[in-house]
């Protein structure tokens, strides 16, 4: 019996004599260490040699515990009252305290005398890790509250397994409803909606997927971001929330600046053209009609320039305003630029819907505006184009809506037009004239007429009003009326316009040395010509190439020009009369207030508009105001041109009135130049007035 306490007690020393994760001290009746392995000198820092034969209490145990050790080992000894395992706080040989886990045991050893065994694991290790996962979740905890982000870990059903709020106040529902819930709970269904259907998706993807949605909170509109990322091993995703409010608000600003009017806020150029798209689009999958409507103030250019800019700016806004409150919510009204308007119309059941709408835009402005005391009475010009009747391209609704209007114009404003389809007819022309129109003048397809202009005083030839005749190889001949307003739209004009000015001084030359007399020629100046600025070198270059002398020649210029009132306009007026060439008022009469120009520039000569000649001798009118025309340009010491005569009675009344010289098909039409060096004037015309 003896023998087997002993051996048991070699066999536990045995066992723990090498381990050094354990402490397992020997302690005798008396306490005094018998046995001490490694792991307690490793522990308690005293070595075996150092702790054998010392006291329990005198070693190890800190003051305040001696009394309770060694009264609970008298109690084992003598009462046989266990000591219970427990975590205590011992004490090193520096002084430390050392965290052990400790069991005990108690043997009779061979001379019946009682042992006991300590057997010490130490919590040091333990402890620090505990409290490292203490601190872990802390901080953790600490991010989250410091960043403005939402977390969430759901499943991949949505319910919400954990989540995490820096600030509760950001949650859209109270936080005790939380966990457990779906996150579609708590969302309005079309946010809800785009939760489900990107959870769907990210199981499919990897990597990390966002989008965007907007809730309506008791503090206003909030803009949130959400990327979710699947966790496809804990069959788990990870949901993190950002609110972007302030970012969306800076960013819809930027928008609005792209996007919108500055003057009226409604969607300018862009947004109309990129909303007309979208409409075609969606007209295209539904298969339904939609107008686009183009609408002009009329005359806005008169406010402008007569009321002021600030005036002209307020009806602008007051025109979007009365013009946006017509249509439905879903149309646009935008301003295309300046005083032109665009209101899309979409899903009309036939195109005819629109004609009340047109009716309504265009009664918007039937009522006065109101801009401080003043009264304006405004109208509009509408043109209208359907989709998709009249095309299926934003461009080209676009382009006819603007045919339709210049149509409604021509009507006499104030009225609205449908796209036809001549319109089309002349738009695929026009077209057409200006693909042709480029390269035409290195193709050599022009030539400069010219059209005899008739003293009436010596009934001479005294020279000719240079023309321009194109003729293109897969269009024919085409007129000026038709191509001129072209090539000035498109800036070919510039060049073109050289053009005829070279040749038509190199014929006057030639003209001049093969009658040898002193001849004239007049060449028509456009608008788009005086913002070349170097025409009026050229000008120079040419009389001295020519060797004309600059009193020959004439530029006849339209009242249209001077209406532009740009200085550009004065600078090039000026320097022609300071050079000495002669400047002639174009189609007088038809135009506005011709006779202020007439004394604000230097003029020597006005061409009444054939559209007056033709009426003097049938209508007493015509004939009025050419007497009055005659009489005020020699008062200012002008001389007088008719233009389009083609009867000798028109001839006849002229001559009596005292007009001056005298052009039209009686005399002759503008032929080439090899005509009209061979031109002479019939004997008849020499005696009929
Ligand atoms: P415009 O300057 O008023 O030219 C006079 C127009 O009346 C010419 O038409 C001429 O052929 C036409 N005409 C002359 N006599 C009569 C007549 O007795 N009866 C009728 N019915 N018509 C007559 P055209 O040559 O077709 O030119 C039309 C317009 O094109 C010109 O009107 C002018 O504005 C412009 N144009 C012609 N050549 C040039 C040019 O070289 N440069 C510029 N900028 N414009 C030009
Ligand atoms: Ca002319
Ligand atoms: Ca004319």
């Amino acid at each position: 019996m003896e023998n087997h306490r002993e051996d048991t007690r070699d066999a536990v020393r045995q066992l723990f004599d090498s381990v050094d994760a354990i402490s397992v001290q020997g302690y005798d009746q008396e306490r005094r260490v018998v046995y001490w392995n490694v792991g307690s000198e490793k522990i308690y820092g005293y070595t075996a040699e150092e702790a054998i034969g010392q006291k329990l209490e005198d070693l190890i145990i800190p003051d305040h515990m001696r009394e309770g050790v060694v009264s609970s080992h008298h109690n084992w000894v003598v009462n046989g009252v266990e000591v219970p395992s427990a975590e205590l706080t011992l004490r090193s040989k520096g002084g430390q305290g050392v965290s052990v886990y400790s069991s005990h045991v108690m043997f009779r050893n061979a001379h019946d005398e009682y042992e006991m065994y300590c057997i010490d694991v130490d919590l040091g290790e333990v402890k620090k890790a505990q409290s490292q996962a203490v601190s872990k979740e802390e901080l953790l905890k600490g991010v989250f509250e410091s960043i403005p982000d939402l977390f969430f870990l759901v499943t991949e059903g949505g319910s919400i397994i954990d989540y995490h709020a820096g600030d509760n106040r950001k949650l859209y529902v109270q936080y005790e409803n939380i966990l457990g819930g779906n996150m579609a709970d708590f969302l309005p269904e079309e946010v809800a909606a785009k939760f489900r259907n990107y959870i769907e998706k990210s199981m499919q993807d990897d990597g990390v997927l966002s989008f965007e949605y907007c809730l309506n909170l008791p503090t206003g509109k909030a803009y949130f971001e959400a990327r979710i990322s699947h966790l496809a091993g804990q069959r788990q995703l990870v949901i993190i929330v950002r609110d972007i409010t302030e970012s969306h608000e800076a960013a819809e600003l930027i928008r609005q600046q792209a996007y919108f009017d500055s003057l009226t806020s409604i969607p300018n150029r862009l947004l109309s053209l990129d909303r007309l798209s979208q409409m075609i689009k969606e007209m295209e999958r539904n298969g339904e009609k939609a107008a686009v409507v183009f609408l002009d103030v009329d005359d806005f250019k008169k406010i402008n320039d007569s009321l002021g800019h600030d005036v002209g700016d307020r009806v602008l806004i007051e025109a979007a305003k009365r013009l946006s409150s017509i249509v439905r919510d879903s149309d646009t009204v935008g301003r295309l630029g300046g005083d032109e308007f665009i209101v899309l119309l979409g899903s009309l059941a036939e195109s005819f819907d629109a004609v009340d709408v047109v009716e309504k835009l265009l009664n918007a402005f039937r009522e006065p505006f109101r801009i401080d005391a003043r009264e304006l009475i405004l109208t509009i010009s509408i043109g209208v184009s359907i989709y998709p009747d009249n095309g299926t391209s934003a461009t080209e609704l676009l382009r006819n809506a603007d045919a339709a209007m210049y149509q409604s114009k021509e009507r006499g404003r104030n009225t609205y037009s449908f796209f036809t389809k001549q319109m089309n007819e002349m738009i695929l022309r026009r077209l057409e004239i200006e693909a042709q129109l480029y390269g035409a003048l290195e193709r050599n397809e022009f030539e400069v007429y010219y059209q005899p202009k008739i003293s009436l005083k010596d009934r001479k030839v005294m020279g000719a009003e240079a023309l321009l005749r194109w003729n293109n190889p897969l269009l024919g001949q085409v007129t000026p009326d038709e191509f001129i307003p072209i090539a000035e739209h498109t800036g070919l004009i510039v060049p073109i316009g050289k053009f005829v000015l070279a040749r038509a001084l190199a014929f006057l030359s030639e003209w001049g040395m093969a009658h040898r007399q002193e001849y004239t020629v007049a060449v028509n100046l456009s608008p788009r010509q005086f913002r070349d600025k170097d025409f009026v070198d050229f000008v120079k270059e040419c009389l001295g190439s020519s060797n004309v002398s600059p009193e020959r020649l004439e530029f006849e210029i339209t009242e249209g020009v001077l209406m532009i009132r740009q200085s550009c306009v004065d600078e090039l007026l000026s320097a022609l009369h300071a050079l000495g060439v002669k400047l002639s008022m174009d189609d007088f009469g038809t135009g506005y207030s011709s006779l202020s120009y007439l004394r604000q520039y230097d003029f020597d000569l006005l061409k009444i508009d054939r559209s007056f000649v033709s009426g003097i001798t049938a209508n007493k009118e015509d004939r009025d105001l050419v007497t009055a025309t005659i009489a005020m340009a020699h008062s200012l010491n002008l001389d007088v041109v008719a233009e389009g005569v083609e009867t000798s009675e028109q001839l006849t009344l002229l001559n009596e009135l005292g007009c001056d010289v005298a052009q039209g098909y009686y005399f002759s039409k503008p032929i080439c130049s090899l005509e009209m060096l061979a031109f002479n004037l019939k004997e008849r015309f020499k005696t009929d007035c």
